[in-house]
């Protein structure tokens, strides 16, 4: 456990994670430091790494660390496929009632298929489809003769992730929010979310502008078209798929900031995973979880030193051309965090 003594200082979790997470946190926190932003680091373990530490992939000391301190900046965790235990970043969503995942994706190196991108997807983080009130039926000798799933949307649940929309685009100059929804089939479960949506933006007539898709024709707009998209406000599973969709146009997973957002927490991730194929061979991207520690700062209101981390980032991907294999560049992990930690010193 580390700890600055500084006033100032703001407690935090650190969860390292697993595979690429200890190498990428490792980055983050050098160009953090560089950076000399306020966080006091409590490091704490989930996933692959919890069950070794703890045999527990949620222990116990994680969790009441990041009741105490409402704030967490971790790294990916590994979730075995099929069996073995539930998903920690779900738990951890539901835990503490983390029901927005904003993520924003921009453009950071010109030049690629889609320029000048610069949107942000909202997405419902604890109802929909991933409730997962999912059974069998069996069927003769098939067991899985017939497969049976609920999703969940409350009123309370859509007002609540619209109100955060359309607040988030009012605070942050963003002019439109586009309500995703796939009403026309699923007629109540994306119905009431778009119902109850435009009711909430009609209370910001005048300040943020609404429109909505249907989701399959807003995955071929975002294609064809995404600069015509400022805010996009998703239901769980579209917000799920859509905001890949988004990370792709900006150059892949290795760009893509996640923050999950509750009423007393915030937890700060990457959107990609641990990556077990590059694990242990230091040639991980670390800028996707440096831009959730941006986004962090972000909202902890050091809005000073997030601009400074961005133009570190503009500068070392762009002026230098220092990039990690994902973005076609030859440089280590290493490489690219001290090319980083420079342009921080000479800022
Ligand atoms: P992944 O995102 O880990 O990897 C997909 C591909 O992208 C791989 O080829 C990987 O090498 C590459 N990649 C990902 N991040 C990179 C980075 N920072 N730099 C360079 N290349 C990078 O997805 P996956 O392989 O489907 O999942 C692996 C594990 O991660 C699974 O157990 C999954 O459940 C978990 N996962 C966790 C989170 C999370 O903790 N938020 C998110 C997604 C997946």
């Amino acid at each position: 456990m580390t700890a600055t003594s500084s006033k100032s200082a703001i407690p935090a979790t650190l969860i390292p994670g697993d595979g690429i997470g200890p190498e990428i946190i490792e980055a983050t926190l050098a160009i953090l430091d560089a950076l000399d932003a306020p966080f006091a680091w409590e490091t704490h373990q989930a996933g692959m790494a919890g069950v070794d530490a703890c045999g527990d992939p949620l222990p116990t000391a994680t969790l009441e660390s990041i009741r105490r301190t409402g704030l967490a900046l971790k790294g990916p965790l590994t979730t075995p496929v099929g069996g073995g235990f539930r998903s920690s970043n779900v738990r951890l969503r539901e835990e503490f009632q983390l029901f927005s995942n904003v993520r924003p994706a921009r453009t950071l190196i010109p030049g690629g298929r889609y320029d000048d991108i610069d949107l942000v997807l909202i997405r419902e983080n604890l109802e929909g489809l991933y409730v997962g009130f999912e059974h069998f039926i069996p069927i003769g000798d098939d067991p899985h003769g017939v497969a049976i799933g609920s999703g969940v949307n409350t009123r309370h649940g859509c007002r609540r992730i619209a109100e955060f929309a359309f607040d988030y685009a009012l605070k942050n100059g963003r002019k439109k929010v586009t309500i995703v929804h796939k009403a026309n089939i699923m007629k109540a479960l994306t119905g009431v979310f778009l119902e109850t949506a435009r009711e909430v933006g009609k209370h910001y007539e005048g300040r943020v502008a609404m429109d909505d898709r249907i989701v399959d024709a807003c995955s071929m707009q975002l294609v064809l078209n995404p600069w015509q998209f400022d805010v996009i406000l998703c239901t769980n599973l579209f917000g799920d798929i859509l905001s890949d969709l988004i990370a792709g146009l900006v150059g892949g997973l290795g760009m893509a900031p996640g923050a999950n957002i509750g009423a007393s927490a915030a937890i700060f991730e990457a959107v990609h995973g641990s990556a077990p194929d590059i694990a242990g061979k230091g040639i991980a991207n670390p800028l996707a979880l440096l831009l959730a520690a941006a986004l962090m700062l972000d909202h902890v209101g050091r809005q000073d030193l997030a601009l400074r981390l961005r133009r570190a980032i503009d500068r070392t991907l762009i002026q230098d051309r220092v990039r990690t294999g994902d973005l076609g560049g030859k440089a280590s992990t290493a490489e690219l965090t001290s090319a980083l930690i420079q342009h921080l010193k000479n800022d």
